[in-house]
């Protein structure tokens, strides 16, 4: 018999460790792992040269906009940007315009990527503003409920129709997905904006640490008052972290940490102002230094990008009107595995919170691990030194404040469902296997 495909001689991410062998690919699945003379004959061949082989990286939070804001980016320009940085899997955010919160607008979402993404797509949900499309939702497979306490996205603002919707959430067993901010914060911005402060301190002001730590922990009482599950998006702040931390134990809980806030901080807001704007902010140091305390510690599980993309007019202009958001896909592994170089995280601790991690949580099937029988999506990463180019992003949002950030690690091949679509810098033009993915609930039909 001769299959596919064999990587031969690379340095594989097996779980938790690191072992020399090969894979075998027939159509979209591994078939095989083991030592080069174990695997089956195969009519193509690609030779890691002992780089490191791992499993295709899982961001469970990007924007992918599309719709009224194709001029952003699309799912299909949004896919190619993740390919492009080793991402084969992501899930995309519902405050998109016209808000993503029911049936038929996912089914206008997953029809755009029918046979056009070139990575994995699935799709999160606002709170419908009716409580009875959640099971609904639940049903078409969204893999969870976004809700941004500080905007307009979502009807119930009293404390009543909160809980009732996410009780009815809770039925689902689907995460609520929170953006630790409180609901004024909008309102205080603009206030702020008014007065004497310099505009990157009232944004800072507007959105703070403690704010964050207490929408946090506002939101861990209501989920366990309905038994909820609950994940906090891109933790910042110290105080968030003793939040999380002070609740470990608390099955129900989860959180992510994005690069840039792993990265940079205040200083770098202020050097490159509306490039840097994002919500959260970038904090100080000590903030940093406890997400990298609480990412080593396990505290916080999951790495994921935040991938916000804006035209070049919305990021290049006076700080108060900028958009909050940066570009994510093409940074996060490249500047997460050159931090592992420097000894901030160790390799083994770091791969599966892009990965195992963000699959298990999300109830991704057959994704995350180099796996006999799991989706043949796999990064063979290239050690190389150079320095990040914004200009040269897929993305549509091809501005950065990573701007020439000095790299060590460059995802050189990417196969996604078993298809090469990345070779070194070369990505296929046929790079359009990426399906639209379900929550693995899908099955549990809930009345
Ligand atoms: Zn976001």
């Amino acid at each position: 018999m001769t299959i596919d495909l064999n990587i031969v001689n690379g340095n594989l991410f097996l779980g938790s460790e690191f072992r020399q062998g090969g894979i075998s690919i027939e159509g979209e699945r591994i078939i095989k792992i083991g030592k080069e003379p174990s695997l089956p004959k195969a009519s193509h061949k690609i030779d890691a040269k002992g780089a490191i082989v791992i499993p295709g990286i899982i961001d469970i939070h990007v924007h992918f906009r599309d719709l009224q804001q194709k001029y952003k980016e699309t799912l299909v320009s949004g896919s190619i940007s993740a390919l492009a940085g080793g991402i084969t899997t992501v899930l995309d955010m519902p405050n998109n315009k016209p808000p993503t919160d029911s049936i038929s607008r996912i089914q206008e979402k997953e029809a755009l990527i029918q046979n056009k993404a070139a990575v994995n797509i699935g799709f999160y949900s606002l709170f419908p503003k009716d409580n009875s499309e959640i099971a609904k939702l639940a049903n078409e497979g969204v893999f969870g409920f976004k809700i941004y306490p500080a905007d307009n996205y979502y009807p119930p603002k009293d404390n009543d129709s909160l809980n009732r919707a996410m009780k009815e959430i809770a039925r689902t067993k689907l995460p609520v997905i929170i953006h630790p901010d409180n609901g004024f914060a909008g309102e205080t911005e603009k206030q702020l904006f008014a007065t004497d402060l310099p505009p990157i301190d009232a944004f800072i002001k507007a959105h703070n640490q403690l704010e964050e730590a207490k929408a946090l922990e506002t939101f861990i009482d209501l989920s366990n008052k309905v038994d909820g599950k609950l994940h906090c998006a891109h933790v910042t702040a110290k105080e968030t972290v003793e939040i999380i931390t002070k609740n470990k134990d608390l099955q129900m809980l989860s959180s992510e940490v994005c690069p840039h806030h792993l990265s940079l901080g205040v200083k770098e807001l202020h050097k490159f102002k509306s490039q840097a704007k994002c919500l959260p902010p970038l904090r100080t140091k000590q903030d940093q230094d406890a997400l990298w305390q609480a990412l080593n510690d396990d505290v916080i599980n999951i790495i994921s990008t935040d991938h916000a993309p804006h035209s070049y007019e919305e990021k290049h202009c006076e700080f108060e009107v900028a958009a909050s958001g940066i570009h994510g896909l093409e940074t996060l592994v490249p500047i997460m595995f050159t931090h592992a170089l420097r000894g901030m995280i160790s390799f083994e601790k770091l791969i599966p919170k892009m990965t195992t991690n963000p699959a298990k949580l999300m109830g991704i099937e057959h994704r995350g691990e180099l796996l006999e029988g799991n989706f043949a999506d796999i990064v063979i990463l290239k050690k190389k030194k150079y320095q990040i180019v914004s200009a040269q992003f897929e993305s549509k949002a091809k501005w950065s404040p990573f701007d020439g950030y000095a790299i060590n690690f460059l995802p050189d091949y990417v196969l996604v469902n078993g298809y090469l679509a990345k070779e070194e810098e070369y990505i296929s033009s046929k790079a359009t296997s990426g399906k639209a993915i379900k929550n693995s609930n899908e099955k549990l039909n809930i009345e």
